[in-house]
């Protein structure tokens, strides 16, 4: 069955058109890498399919395992088993990583009528998530991101992650240079959670990422419209080659 059905999928930004017919089908089990030059939507593709203000979706349609996506709060996308790597605030001073992740796994409980978890049971929970992404003890009774490093902030990310147990998780690693620790983090993170049920999709510029994750699919996005998927050896040639021969056949129309 699919998790996430993506359909002609049209956005604006002030009423800009900048996603111009996305399709876009993802199983259960699969590693999606999207992948195009900069400027070409993938930020905003990540973007509406969180339910960010400030975009308005004129077309399409997104099933996510049965829902309407595009009908559920940001909220309720989350609460669904949607995660975006930069959904959570940057930094929030005073909250602890422990308060933020109890909050949060506490709320997610609630929209499926489960009780919170006990203060013992929700610790040995971020204990066993801890250890998948080899979080300090420290970091987590920090406040969130205050001060964190670059690599600190990729680790508490995908510990968010394996905290909330995303269905489907989608990681924009933005232009931003991750440097090898942080991309070691990242994949290390991706390739321990998954799953028969989950599925990532990860969102690229460069091809360095793809030598660390490995996807089932490669798609170039470009112009807000996906040109090309392939398996992982489009990444490659892309890295050889670049996106130009890529835009020719595009613009070229
Ligand atoms: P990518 O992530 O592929 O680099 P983006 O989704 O960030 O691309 O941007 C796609 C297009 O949308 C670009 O032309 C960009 O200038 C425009 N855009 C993105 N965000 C905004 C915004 N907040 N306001 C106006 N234009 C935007
Ligand atoms: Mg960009
Ligand atoms: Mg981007």
């Amino acid at each position: 069955e699919l998790l996430l059905d993506i359909k002609d999928l049209h956005a604006s930004i002030d009423g800009k058109e900048i996603l111009k017919g996305i399709n876009l089908q993802v199983h259960p089990g699969e590693v999606h890498a999207i992948m195009g030059p900069n400027g070409s939507g993938k930020s905003t593709l990540s973007m509406v399919l969180a339910g960010a203000p400030g975009y308005e979706v004129t077309g399409g349609s997104v099933d996510f395992h049965g829902k309407q996506l595009l009908d559920l709060s940001a909220e309720d996308r989350s609460h669904e088993g949607l995660f975006l790597s930069f959904q959570y605030p940057v930094e929030i001073p005073g909250v602890t990583m422990v308060n933020f992740m109890r909050a949060a796994v506490n709320e997610k409980r609630k929209y499926f009528n489960e009780p919170a978890l006990s203060a013992s049971d929700f610790l040995k929970l971020m204990r066993q998530k801890r250890a998948i992404v080899e979080l300090d003890n420290k970091l987590a009774s920090r406040s969130v991101n205050e001060g964190f490093s670059g690599g600190e902030k990729k680790r508490n990310e995908i510990f968010q992650m394996a905290m909330l147990e995303p269905r489907l998780a989608i990681l924009d690693e933005t232009d931003s240079g991750l440097d090898i620790d942080a991309l070691r983090i990242v994949a290390g993170g991706v390739n321990t959670l998954k799953t028969d049920r989950n599925a990532t999709i990860v969102i690229t510029h460069y091809q360095r990422l793809l030598d660390y994750i490995k996807p089932d699919f490669v798609h170039v996005l470009y112009k807000g419209r996906i040109i090309r998927t392939g398996g992982p050896e489009l990444a490659l040639e892309l890295e050889e080659r670049g996106y130009d021969w890529l835009k020719e056949e595009v613009d070229a129309q």
